[in-house]
């Protein structure tokens, strides 16, 4: 029985956390897509506090390969990126059929009234203007993962 519950941990990635149990106590996971390592570290800290699990990318290209790769539940994606910016990798994210559904947060420093329907268009569900502001950011994952 001992043996059992030890293969389980080992081959289940949140088994140690919150075995056998459902719904918002399974961890989310959101992948935070920023160039800027600040801004990276706290969002990162502040949703790995809120019981987040949390990866990031640093470019828009990595952004759409991580997405594709470990389908998070959600997206934060800063708009200006290197190698791709932030729009760019919302389209690709949001045209792949296995990533089309997962919500994805704009940060964008040029949060001019025009720049919304630009968001929209290319897939954005919701945007925040910058400077980062980390209770923003919570209050707006858990309004889009349906929590709290
Ligand atoms: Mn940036």
């Amino acid at each position: 029985m001992a043996q059992l519950r030890k293969v389980r941990r080992v081959s289940h990635p949140n088994a140690g956390k919150t075995p056998y149990l459902k719904g918002n106590s399974v961890p989310k996971r959101i992948l935070v897509v920023e160039d800027n390592p600040e801004n990276r570290e706290i969002l990162t800290l502040e949703l790995e506090f809120q019981n987040f699990e949390v990866q990031s990318a640093e470019n828009g290209a990595l952004a759409v390969e991580s997405a594709l790769a470990n389908r998070p539940d959600l997206i934060i994606m800063d708009i200006s990126l290197p190698v791709m910016d932030g729009l760019e990798a919302t389209r690709r994210i949001k045209a792949a059929t296995e990533t089309a559904h997962i919500p994805i947060i704009a940060l964008t420093a040029h949060a001019m009234e025009d720049d919304e329907t630009i968001f929209r268009k290319a897939g954005c569900d919701f945007y925040l203007a910058k400077p980062v502001d980390p209770e923003k950011v919570v209050l707006a994952v858990n309004r889009l993962l349906g929590i709290g």
